[in-house]
Parts: structure tokens; C-alpha cells; sequence
């Protein structure tokens, strides 16, 4: 009868006699999740939450689809339209996952302990922190805006990171049109009312400029005729173009069409101050100039939050920008710690650290020399742990590695086919050239998350199997493969119902078309059907009735 009363009561008060009434299964790890975006909502999707003690900590109790964050703006889609309850998602688990709505602001992994703090009340202390013990922690806090310390920018400047901010945003452009349109204003006032800034030329801020036109142009220039000449839109960024990070035909096409629509796209610009009235930019060139403006929007990229600053010095990391872990998404020199999606960037393992391993792997006869057979032998297993060695021959328009071999043998030589570890050096030495970083997309977070979720759902098999340097095919040993980022391409919304897309192969396409495409890739991609529901009705009303103006 003891036993069968087992379970958790009885082994908490139980004294001399615990042993005998321990809990027969053994207890569920605890695995603590910080952040409920794109990377943290995946991964819980994915996880099989029977197998572990599950707990969450955001300080946001919803998951937000950002990349219809810049239609909030224009009020093309409702802010309630992107954003699910995170209780929802978790509910579909079966109600076994806690949630916390705090956030974390100290990780401290020697004791495998986070310490966290509620916002909305507090505890017997009078403040709202308390501590929650891991076994396993998946960090997927996302990132900060930077501003690159540039004064102002934080006291003067919008960011668009969250639901809020392009509520506040939107907002704030029916106000600069409402101000514009007092009676006891200047024609310099309301010019300056209504010059919109936008502050980085990626796709974030492209987009959003492109979203801002489209509302002046197609729906406030009817209900404000007499300011509506006096708008104007700048978007400013430092680098020699906008959008760089994607292909120079969508780069042309983008500031073309910018130039054709009247959107002053100022490249080379960097800018050092803002103050309430003003923008100061500089330019080689011209030096130091200002601009007055009504609102500005800055969009220049991400940073580290600063409790993951903290952690990083605590884990012997403090001399890098961005947290690193392995290509199984583990924190390096801290165990039991995982992180995913902005917060962090994968370190991957380079091959001329490992190439003497991977010599001695591939030389199966002991020769001391590797044949082109050899080589390929393993080649399969040195695809998946370096990447880099793929694309390294793809870009250097070698068929495979006999090409790589004779190349290191150099031409005179091109009937011997046995490389020594000196050649094999030789070959290999540039290879390393092509370790890409991940960019910081929610594609790449939603990934993590499906991966790690994977790999934790068949974690006891990998504590068994812990991998190798390499994976060597027929050797008996199991392990995951490291994370490999599939792209499934990009969009760039450029306004008036056409998008540019880079898909992979590097596939181009841009137009109406596109637009298609994007509108239907978003639809499916909704996390619920309620959310696809309302952001689709959202596309309809606005087709019908135009954007709604009401603030
Ligand atoms: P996030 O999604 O930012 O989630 C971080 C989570 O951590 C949040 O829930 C936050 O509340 C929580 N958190 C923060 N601090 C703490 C703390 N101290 N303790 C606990 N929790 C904390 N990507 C694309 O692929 N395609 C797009 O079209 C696209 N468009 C975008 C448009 C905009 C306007 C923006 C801002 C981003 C866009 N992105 C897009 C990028 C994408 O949103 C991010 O790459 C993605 O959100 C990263 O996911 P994440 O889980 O790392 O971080
Ligand atoms: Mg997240
Ligand atoms: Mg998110
Ligand atoms: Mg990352
Ligand atoms: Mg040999």
C-alpha cells in the first residue's frame, strides 16, 4: 500500500524512509525556456512535453509575428491579428507547461539557476524576483536594438521591435499629420511635421518605408488634401546601398523604385545625433548637415541584451559581441546551456583545427597518405560537420574533391593521386573562407527551435552516443547531426503591391507576382488558424475600404 501511494507527496515528507518511497519513474528534467518569440514558441511547439518538467519565462505572455510588424504601422493589419497568447500554444500541449510572465536578468550557471523578475507584482520582499532551478536552459531572448550609443536616438527615436512600438508608431504619424494641419502653423512647421525618417536601409526599415508611402499616398493624402504635398519620406543609411544583404538586382530595383515614388534615400550617411527637432547625418563629402523632422524611425541593426553581456563575462566569453555556441546549439564552456535565434550565433568548427583528426579518420589503411577514394570515403560525414568545405568547392566551380586534390598537387603532378597531411593542409587551407554566419531572421529562430525541440525529444539516445570530432559513417557510433540551416529564400515589400523575393538558388523575382507569392507564404505561415483568419480578413477589409486611419 506504501508503494502504491508513492508518487510526489510521500517522498516530500517522508524522512528516514525515502529511499523506500522514492517515485518509481525517475524525475522529469527540468527544462526552463526564456523568451516566447520566434526561436522559444518553436521550440515548445516541437517538444514532446511529456518528457520533461517544462517551464517558461517571458516578460511578453504572447508570441508576436514580426515580419507583419511594419503593416501594424500603416495599420494595414491589426496588431491583435499577429500576436497569440502564449497560454494558447501551450494549451495544445495538454496543459503541462508553466508559464511565468517575468523576465530573467542573471543567469547563473554554476548553480543552474536563473533569477527572475515580475513586473506585474511582487513578492513578500516587495519586489517581484524569485529563482527557478534548470537542469536543461534554452535561452531565446532575441536581441536588442542598437543604437550604437548615438545621443538622442533613445529619447527621440522609434524602434520596431514589438507590437507596442508600431502601435506607437502609427500613432504617431496621425498625430505629425494632425499637427501639420493646426491653423496657427507655418509652412516651415508643417513641412518639418511631416518629414518621416527612417534610419537604416535594411530590410526592416526599407519595408517600413515602403508601408509609410503607400498609407501617405493611398489613403491619409485624401483625408489631409491641403498638407499632402508637403510630405516627405528619407531613409538613411551608412553603407553605399540599401538592402545589401540581398542580391544587386533587388538592391537597383529597390532604389529605383524608391527614387521613382519620392523617397529620398540618402546612402553614405551616418547618422551622429538627434535631437527633439533635428537629425544630424554626416557624409564625407558634405560634412555634418541637419535636417528638421516630425518622427523618425531607427532601424540599424541588433545588440546583445545586457544580462546576456553579464553571462557571456561569467562563461569566459566576454571578449565576443555575440554569445556562441556549438552546431548543436550548445553554449560553449557551459553546460546543459542552449541558445537560439538573435541571441546568439553559431561558432562553427573550422576544419584546419581539426585536420589532423580528420587525416588520421580518413587513412584507413595507415598509409601516413590519402587516395582521392579515401577522401571520399568520408567525404559525406565532412559535408555535414563543416559545411564550409561544400561550399567551398561551389564556389571555386570544383566537381568534387579529386578537382580539390589536384589542385594541391599542382598541375605537373596530376598523375599521383596520394596526398601527404602537408598536401592535405594545402588543399584544405582555404576552405574556412566560407564559414557563413546565420543572419538574424525568424526563419533561422524557428529552425533552431524545431531542431533543438528534435534533439531534446531523443536526448537520453544522445547522452548515450556523445558525438566525435567527425562522424564517421560505419563506425556503430549514433549522434545528431549539427544544425543545418535550410534558406527557404527572402522577401523585401517595396510598396504599391510589389515585393522582391530572393529564393534560393538564387532565384530572383519582383513584382506584382511576388507580392502574390508573399501574401500567400504569410497567410500559411500564421501561427493558428485564428491569427491566419484575422490577418487574411485584415488583407480584405484594407483591398475593400483602405487602410483605417482611426487613432
Ligand atoms: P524574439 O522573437 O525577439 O523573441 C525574444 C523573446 O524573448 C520575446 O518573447 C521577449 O519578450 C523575450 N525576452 C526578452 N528579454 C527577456 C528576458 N530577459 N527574459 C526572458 N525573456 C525575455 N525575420 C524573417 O525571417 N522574416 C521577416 O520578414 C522578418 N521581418 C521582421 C520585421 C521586423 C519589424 C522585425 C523587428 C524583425 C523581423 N524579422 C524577420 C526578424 C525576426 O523577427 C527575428 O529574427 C526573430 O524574432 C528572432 O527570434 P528570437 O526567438 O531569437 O527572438
Ligand atoms: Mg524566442
Ligand atoms: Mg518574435
Ligand atoms: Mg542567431
Ligand atoms: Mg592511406
Amino acid at each position: 500500500a506504501a508503494a502504491s501511494s508513492g508518487g510526489l507527496v510521500a517522498y516530500a515528507d517522508s524522512g528516514s524512509d525515502a529511499a523506500v518511497e522514492k517515485p518509481q519513474l525517475p524525475q522529469r528534467k527540468k527544462v526552463v525556456v526564456l523568451g516566447t518569440g520566434w526561436g522559444g514558441t518553436t521550440f515548445l511547439r516541437n517538444l514532446d512535453s511529456r518528457l520533461y518538467d517544462v517551464q517558461v519565462i517571458s516578460p511578453r505572455n504572447y508570441f508576436a509575428f514580426t515580419p507583419l510588424l511594419p503593416s501594424v504601422t500603416s495599420g494595414t493589419v491589426e496588431p491583435r491579428s499577429i500576436v497569440e497568447p502564449i497560454r494558447r500554444v501551450l494549451e495544445k500541449k495538454g496543459g503541462e507547461i508553466k508559464f511565468w510572465e517575468a523576465e530573467c536578468f542573471k543567469i547563473d550557471p554554476r548553480n543552474k539557476k536563473i533569477h527572475c523578475r515580475s513586473n506585474i507584482g511582487t513578492n513578500l520582499d516587495g519586489n517581484g524576483e524569485f529563482l527557478v532551478d534548470y537542469d536543461y536552459l534554452v535561452v531565446a531572448v532575441g536581441a536588442r536594438t542598437n543604437t550604437f550609443n548615438t545621443p538622442g536616438v533613445v529619447e527621440n527615436c522609434h524602434f520596431l521591435k514589438e507590437v507596442e512600438d508600431a502601435q506607437k508608431i502609427r500613432r504617431s504619424v496621425m498625430d505629425c499629420f494632425e499637427r501639420a494641419s493646426l491653423p496657427f502653423l507655418d509652412e516651415e512647421e508643417r513641412k518639418k511635421n511631416l518629414h518621416f525618417v527612417v534610419v537604416g536601409g535594411g530590410p526592416t526599415g526599407v519595408e517600413f518605408a515602403a508601408s509609410l508611402h503607400d498609407f501617405v499616398t493611398e489613403d491619409l493624402s485624401k483625408l489631409y488634401p491641403s498638407v499632402q504635398h508637403l510630405v516627405k519620406i528619407s531613409l538613411i543609411e551608412a553603407a553605399d546601398h540599401i538592402l545589401t544583404m540581398f542580391d544587386k538586382r533587388i538592391t537597383n530595383f529597390a532604389e529605383d523604385k524608391f527614387g521613382r515614388d519620392g523617397i529620398d534615400v540618402k546612402t553614405g550617411y551616418k547618422v551622429v545625433k538627434v535631437s527633439k527637432d533635428a537629425i544630424t547625418m554626416q557624409n564625407p563629402a558634405t560634412g555634418d548637415i541637419s535636417v528638421p523632422y516630425g518622427m523618425a524611425v531607427w532601424s540599424t541593426g541588433i545588440g546583445t541584451r545586457p544580462f546576456i553581456v553579464e553571462f557571456m563575462k561569467q562563461i569566459g566569453q566576454g571578449n565576443r559581441r555575440v554569445l556562441a555556441t556549438d552546431e548543436w546549439l550548445r553554449v560553449r564552456e557551459c553546460d546543459d546551456v542552449y541558445a537560439i535565434g538573435d541571441c546568439a550565433t553559431i561558432n562553427q568548427r573550422r576544419v584546419m583545427e581539426d585536420i589532423a583528426e580528420i587525416f588520421r579518420v580518413a587513412d584507413k589503411d595507415k598509409s601516413g597518405t590519402l587516395t582521392v577514394k579515401e577522401i571520399q570515403d568520408v567525404l559525406d560525414d565532412i559535408y555535414v560537420r563543416y559545411p564550409q568545405v561544400q561550399l567551398y568547392l561551389k564556389s571555386k566551380q570544383m566537381n568534387g574533391i579529386a578537382d580539390l586534390v589536384r589542385s594541391a598537387k599542382g598541375d605537373a603532378e596530376k598523375e599521383s593521386v596520394e596526398l601527404n597531411i602537408e598536401e592535405f593542409k594545402k588543399a584544405l587551407s582555404l576552405v574556412d573562407s566560407q564559414v557563413k554566419f546565420l543572419p538574424a531572421t525568424a526563419q533561422v529562430a524557428s529552425q533552431q527551435g524545431q531542431y533543438l525541440a528534435r534533439c531534446f525529444n531523443k536526448m537520453k539516445d544522445a547522452e548515450e552516443h556523445p558525438e566525435g570530432p567527425i562522424r564517421i559513417r560505419g563506425e556503430g557510433r549514433h549522434r545528431f547531426r549539427p544544425f543545418r540551416y535550410r534558406h527557404l529564400g527572402q522577401f523585401a515589400p517595396l510598396g504599391g503591391e510589389q515585393t522582391a523575393a530572393q529564393l534560393p538558388g538564387d532565384w530572383i523575382s519582383i513584382g506584382h507576382s511576388t507580392q502574390w507569392l508573399w501574401y500567400s507564404v504569410y497567410a500559411t505561415k500564421q501561427i493558428s488558424w485564428r491569427t491566419r483568419m484575422l490577418v487574411v480578413s485584415d488583407w480584405t477589409r484594407r483591398f475593400i475600404f483602405g487602410r483605417d486611419s482611426s487613432c
